[in-house]
């Protein structure tokens, strides 16, 4: 029996392709979901796949192959790293030189350039991953000196419930670091990608300045 929800995730990812203005990016955030929703949202337009947990990729990637883009969303642990250099085109998470130092060492083996993003901390929490404001200058600085990748922007979270508005000054200073971090010039970046926005907060992501989106709920419906 068809999943009756296939048809759902086509409809929803068929509004926001209309929706979404030129320019942003739609990452469908795909936790949780089974391969085949995964496809189902690939077959009515998805381009770039997020995954939290390189098993999970893993299994997905086997059904989908390259005919996406595959974005890590994750927190990425040491271990994984290896695996995650196999399947990922863009890891947009790196919070630490040692996880930079790890991915830089996986992807020469692996005889490629990785292409990364540095996860702020925004709301400077103390429980959340990223790092924090004053610290993203230094980071980028050392990411930089790794031959083996290249610094594509910065990505966030901001605070996941309520009123999308609270979002709003963590999202706009964290497109001010990243215009920072356009500013610096550093030799080997390629500084364009600013991603932010989920289901709760997108519209408010894009208002300043989110240059992808990352979307779960909105595509697959609400996850158990
Ligand atoms: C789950 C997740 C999303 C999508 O969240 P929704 O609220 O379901 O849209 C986006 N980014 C990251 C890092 C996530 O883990």
């Amino acid at each position: 029996m068809i999943d009756p929800i296939l048809e759902i995730i086509k409809e929803n990812v068929r509004q926001l392709l209309a929706e979404l203005p030129p320019g942003v990016e739609l990452v469908a955030a795909a936790k949780q979901q089974s391969p085949e929703r995964v496809l189902a949202a690939v077959e009515a337009g998805i381009k770039i796949i997020g995954e939290n947990y390189v098993q999970e990729a893993a299994a997905a990637f086997q059904f989908i192959g390259r005919r996406v883009q595959w974005s890590f969303i994750g927190h990425l642990q040491k271990n994984k790293v290896k695996k995650a250099v196999e399947i990922f085109d863009l890891i947009e998470t790196v919070d630490s030189l040692e996880l930079a130092e790890e991915i830089n060492k996986r992807a020469a083996v692996a005889g490629r350039v990785m292409p990364v993003l540095i996860e702020v901390n925004s709301g400077c929490e103390p429980q959340k991953f990223g790092v924090l404001p004053d610290r993203v200058e230094e980071l980028a600085r050392a990411i930089a000196g790794l031959p083996h990748l290249k610094l594509r922007g910065l990505m966030t979270m901001g605070p996941f419930e309520g009123d999308p508005e609270e979002a709003r000054p963590y999202f706009r200073l964290t497109r001010q670091l990243f215009e920072q971090l356009q500013g610096l010039s550093l030799p080997g970046t390629d500084i364009n990608i600013l991603s932010m926005g989920m289901t709760n907060s997108y519209q408010v992501a894009i208002e300043e300045g989110a240059t992808r989106v990352r979307l779960g709920t909105r595509i697959f419906g609400p996850r158990q």
